[in-house]
């Protein structure tokens, strides 16, 4: 997995030195020496990463910071300020620049591996939600609601064996405005995990194993609605290691310092909340572009497609593929007599029946007004007739009852049924064999199936 970085330093050899160990890694680096050449730098090349330095003459890294993140093109860009050791303040005043993360000088290649590996993982499931959710475009423009719901505050489950300092990192997130309990808080109720945004877990001072707590977690259900953020010994890398091996999405190490801890979980709940929006996004577009509304079938669109791939399966396995087309009996008069709302909700009940009689790996379909399709997959033409009979059967055995009209209304639907013929049947002459069978049976009387051309 690799990835662009952009390194910014004013003192030449800490930059070479952090250019030699990225490439090293086979990161592909870009470098500047001032605020302005990293603005520059960072227009033009959207690396995926900024590690930033922040004493430097002229423009210093906090206001690089606040520039890059006030930038619309940037502001998707996690910031990593690279400050000397324990030196809270500039923690403080990154935080408030909008850092995302920090590291400390002089930088051991453990921190910043991880970081860039936690980086890349998040970079890489937003990037295929971006793609799945055809946003092609590599700073996604968020709603009003969308980034108020990313920047809302984060609800955490805080759980170290160490219960005083499971508070003291409860306290501390509770004062930049989370929601923050302890396991010991917690175990008096039931966790709501699908609440939480992350759970800390102390990787230290456990009385069982925490990489199998760790491991549990992800397993839940919810797993797919918080993260894990692991805190570790820095003499025990190898477990942390572990820990993000199994799933957790982010290293912090002991003694826990607490404004890294804070910008930690606030970029962490965002990475989470964002994926979610992305997610929700790409839901709901694939449900808008396949889902007639009325009936919640799939529509014609989804229809065609799936047509075409399940006839490609067809003749590479030499399995049979029927269609049934379904099209509503006097359905104009049906209308005519209860209203178009009674009628609509006819449409409903029908759709709902046929669901019901289908077999699971059967695709129903509305391609039209009051008129219906279903894919059959590896059903020869014995039994798609069978099947068509049992649908035939289910709408006429029961009149349909409506909240509108005091009477039931009778309701019949015709078919007809086709059978794929192999690779010299296009799509169009297979469903139009399918109609051909339909029209048939509307001649015939209605309230029937045919599998045979008129
Ligand atoms: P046949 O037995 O020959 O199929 O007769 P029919 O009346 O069902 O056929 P026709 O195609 O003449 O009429 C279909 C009617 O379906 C006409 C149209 O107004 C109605 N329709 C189409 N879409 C909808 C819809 O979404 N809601 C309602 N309520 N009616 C619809
Ligand atoms: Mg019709
Ligand atoms: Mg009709």
């Amino acid at each position: 997995m690799t990835a662009t970085v952009l390194v910014v330093d004013d003192i030449e050899p800490n930059r070479r030195l952090l250019q030699a160990k990225l490439e090293a890694k086979y990161y592909t680096v870009f470098l500047a020496d001032n605020g302005e050449g990293a603005i520059a730098s960072a227009l033009r090349h959207q690396p995926d990463i900024i590690l930033l330095d922040v004493m430097m003459p002229g423009m210093d890294g906090f206001e690089v910071c606040q520039r890059l993140k006030a930038m619309p093109e940037t502001q998707h860009i996690p910031i990593v300020m690279v400050t000397a050791l324990v030196n809270i303040e500039d923690r403080l005043k990154g935080l408030q620049a909008g850092a995302d993360d920090f590291l400390s000088k002089p930088v051991d290649d453990f921190g910043l591996f991880t970081r860039l590996d936690t980086q890349m993982r998040f970079n890489m499931v937003a990037n295929e939600l971006r793609v799945r959710g055809k946003q092609n475009a590599r700073v996604t423009q968020f709603s009003d609601y969308e980034k108020e719901l990313i920047e809302a505050p984060s609800n955490v489950l805080v759980i170290d064996q160490d219960n005083a300092e499971a508070r003291r990192v409860a306290e501390a997130l509770k004062a930049t405005g989370h929601r923050a309990q302890t396991w010991v808080d917690a175990s008096g109720g039931s966790i709501e995990f699908r609440d939480l945004d992350l759970v800390i877990v102390a990787l230290s001072n456990q009385k069982h194993d925490p990489l199998k707590l760790c491991a549990h977690l992800r397993t839940l259900k919810e797993a797919r609605d918080f993260s894990i953020m692991v805190t570790y010994d820095p003499r025990d890398q190898s477990r942390a290691l572990e820990a993000l091996r199994i799933g957790a999405a982010d290293l912090v190490s002991t003694p826990l310092e607490i404004a890294e801890l804070q910008v930690r979980v606030r970029t962490q709940t965002r990475r989470q909340r964002y994926i979610d929006v992305l997610r929700h996004r790409v839901d709901r577009g694939m449900e808008l572009s396949v889902i007639d509304p009325l009936t919640g079938l799939f529509n014609r669109r989804h229809m065609l497609e799936k047509m075409q791939s399940w006839m490609h399966r067809a003749r590479a396995g030499s399995k049979p593929l029927s269609v049934v087309a379904f099209d509503i009996d006097h359905f104009k008069s049906i209308n005519d007599q209860f209203g178009h709302g009674a009628g609509d909700d006819v449409l409903q009940a029908f759709s709902d029946r046929l669901r019901m009689n289908i077999r699971p790996k059967d695709i129903a379909c509305r391609i039209g007004g009051e008129e219906f399709l279903v894919i059959m997959p590896e059903t020869e033409m014995n039994l798609a007739l069978a099947g068509a009979e049992r649908i035939r059967e289910a709408i006429a055995s029961e009149p349909f009852t409506n909240e509108r009209t005091s009477n039931p209304i009778d309701v019949t639907v015709s078919a007809g049924v086709a059978t794929h013929q192999g690779e010299a049947e296009v799509l169009a002459d297979f469903l139009h064999r399918a109609d051909q069978a339909l029209y048939r049976a509307k001649q015939n009387g209605r309230n029937r199936i045919e599998n045979r051309a008129a």
